[in-house]
């Protein structure tokens, strides 16, 4: 609406207003704000952001969601979901987002030895591209020391599919301040708050965010350049190929075919690939 909640630097949060035809902020957002009177202020500026978290509206347009988000935290589970198509989907998005992802494979204490290092060889691949893989459990002492020593002091929001242990994960490392964007919206108020999105301070100094925009987001459609700007590790080879237009899918003398061939490219990527072009265009 036209009021947002403002985190101050002294942790301290107010309601403020928006100036009649100012950009909306989103969650995220910094902004130069005045405290006016009955603890309340308006915002005079959005800051300049350097990541900007969006999705498809589902008609034609980009909704935008979160801002200043530094990682995309790619969150699958043994049980219930461990699904590289769903891994390779979101790492698209994130290329396209220009957002930084990290995989997380979280529920790892349910995982015998044996069946931990499969985990760890089938996510070897994302590691050698290189994306962050990261292992963690909210049952286990210590089982999120991993993950907080990676996020720091950046700020992060969760996809996943349900079940896979987001909610937990936030309520492990964020610190006991809930900001309801549409808890303080003048029309919203207790309206929307199954659906508001929420912005959890970490100690460390860092944010997670969780939006059911977020969670629920899924690729919209992209381009097959798109595509491929999802799989990195296929550009070193691509640019031997035969044909400059070689969508590495059966052309004579495509280096990616080849790579994989010698195993420099991972097969499931590959087929990943192929599959999200043809879903895809
Ligand atoms: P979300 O849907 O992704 O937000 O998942 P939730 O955080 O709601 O977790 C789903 C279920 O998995 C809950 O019953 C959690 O207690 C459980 N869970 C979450 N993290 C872990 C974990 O690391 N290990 C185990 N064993 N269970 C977990």
């Amino acid at each position: 609406g036209s009021s947002v909640a403002v985190l101050a630097d002294n942790g301290q949060v107010f309601p403020c207003q928006l100036r009649r035809n100012q950009a909306l902020p989103v969650v995220g957002d910094r902004v130069r704000w005045h405290l006016d009177k009955d603890q309340t202020g308006t915002v005079s500026e959005i800051l300049p952001r350097r990541s900007l978290f969006a999705r498809g509206d589902g008609h034609g347009k980009m909704k935008s969601i979160a801002a200043n988000i530094d990682y995309i935290l790619i969150v699958m589970a043994p049980p219930p979901v461990m699904s590289e198509y769903l891994i390779d989907r979101y790492l698209i998005a994130a290329e396209l987002l220009n957002i930084k992802p990290m995989i997380v494979l979280n529920k790892a204490d349910l995982l015998s030895a044996e069946d931990l290092e499969k985990v760890k060889q089938r996510l070897a691949q994302y590691e050698a591209i290189p994306y962050p893989v990261i292992f963690s459990s909210t049952k286990e002492p210590g089982g999120l020391d991993q993950l907080s020593a990676a996020l720091k002091t950046y700020s992060a929001v969760l996809v996943g599919p349900s079940g896979v242990g987001k909610s937990s994960i936030i309520r492990a490392l964020g610190e006991n301040l809930d900001i309801r964007v549409a808890a303080v919206s003048p029309k919203g108020a207790g309206k929307h708050t199954t659906t508001a999105t929420h912005l959890y301070p970490m100690a460390s100094g860092g944010f997670l965010i969780d939006s059911p925009g977020v969670r629920e987001f899924s690729l919209w459609p992209v381009s097959k350049k798109e595509v491929l700007g999802g799989f990195p590790e296929f550009k070193p080879f691509s640019q031997g190929c035969k044909f400059r237009d070689c969508a590495h899918l059966v052309e004579p003398g495509c280096q990616v075919i080849a790579a994989e061939v010698e195993g420099k490219i991972s097969s499931k990527r590959r087929e990943s690939y192929k599959e999200l072009l043809k879903v895809m265009s």
